[in-house]
């Protein structure tokens, strides 16, 4: 039977009740799907989330790593993913495998791991990070030679305030990457009360541009308070859609217009229904890696 959208939701919050669900949705979200989650953040906020709230599942609408995150933080809860082909192109371009090999060429040097990471390389490293502590992370550890996967660009961006030498992976978010400096110039132009704010995985030459460096978490934050009522936004586009809901008295602009992460973008309404329907797509880690992988997001949470 071929529903509209007021009956797909309406069937989503009556399987949520049966299935003691709730829904977290990344802030990069479809706008639909932020209007029914029960939480909506970034990548560690959800996983903490999801550890916190009494529900038995977590329907985790956002890509594989986040989930993985939140089912080792909150092992006693199923963990669902809507869509089981919602990767990180970022978090896939290093294996466990290559960050062995890659920390035998550097020996005794630690290891820092952005929380995009797939577990079985969480569990390889010493310490993660998120792009809003990444700074204190590093400037934590005693060693003076630090490396750092999987994103170059926030590599560079934490080297810029650091004495220390960071050896960065050459990993790189597309989506941020590909937000380039004639974006930010030419939004200005359109925009010239405007400031700019832009995420650490944005390009060196765009974070030159910037009036304000922020994590998504952070941008969601800054924009409640901020006196500036019209902002230019270089992170992923889904955002804006919370931004200007929030804050509709203010104007946010993309960076750029398309600057859209397609994994992201893969689930929606009905899958959202299948997953609470069919208990589908399991997201579980295996004992041992959990266990070595939820050392390094406790020692992050510690600091
Ligand atoms: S926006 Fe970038 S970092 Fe986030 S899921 Fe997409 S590819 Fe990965």
């Amino acid at each position: 039977m071929k529903m509209n959208k007021e009956e797909i939701v309406e069937k989503i919050l009556e399987l949520k009740q049966k299935r003691n669900a709730v829904i977290l949705a990344h802030n990069y979200q479809l706008g639909e799907i932020q209007d029914i989650a029960d939480y909506i953040g970034d990548s560690l906020g959800l996983s903490q989330k999801a550890a916190q709230v009494e529900a038995k599942v977590i329907v985790f609408c956002g890509v594989h790593f986040m989930a993985e995150t939140a089912a080792i933080l909150a092992p006693d809860k199923t963990v669902l993913i809507p869509d089981k082909n919602a990767g990180c192109p970022m978090a896939e371009m290093i294996t466990a495998e290559e960050m062995r090999e890659w920390k035998k060429n550097y020996p005794g040097r630690k290891v820092v791991c952005y929380v995009n990471t797939t577990a079985e390389v969480k569990a390889e490293c010493d310490i993660c990070c998120t792009s809003s502590n990444a700074s204190r992370v590093v400037e934590s550890l005693e060693e003076e030679e630090i490396l750092f996967a999987p994103d170059k660009n926030l590599a560079s961006f934490i080297s810029r305030t650091s004495k220390k030498r960071i050896i960065p992976w050459d990993g790189y978010c597309y989506v941020h990457n590909n937000i380039h400096a004639n974006h930010i110039t030419l939004k200005k132009n359109l925009h010239p009360d405007a400031e700019v704010w832009v995420h650490p995985e944005c390009r060196p030459e765009v974070i030159d541009l910037a009036d304000k460096v922020f994590s998504t978490g952070q941008m969601i934050k800054e924009a409640r308070i901020t006196e500036k009522n019209e902002i230019i936004i270089g992170t992923e586009a889904g955002i804006i859609y919370r931004l200007q809901k929030e804050n509709p008295s203010k104007k946010f602009y993309s960076a750029k217009d398309l600057a859209l992460c397609s994994n992201m973008k893969k689930i929606n309404l009905k899958k959202v229904l299948r997953s609470l329907e069919q208990m589908v797509h399991r997201v579980e880690v295996p004992a041992e890696i959990r266990e070595k992988a939820l050392g390094s997001i406790q020692r992050m949470i510690n600091i």
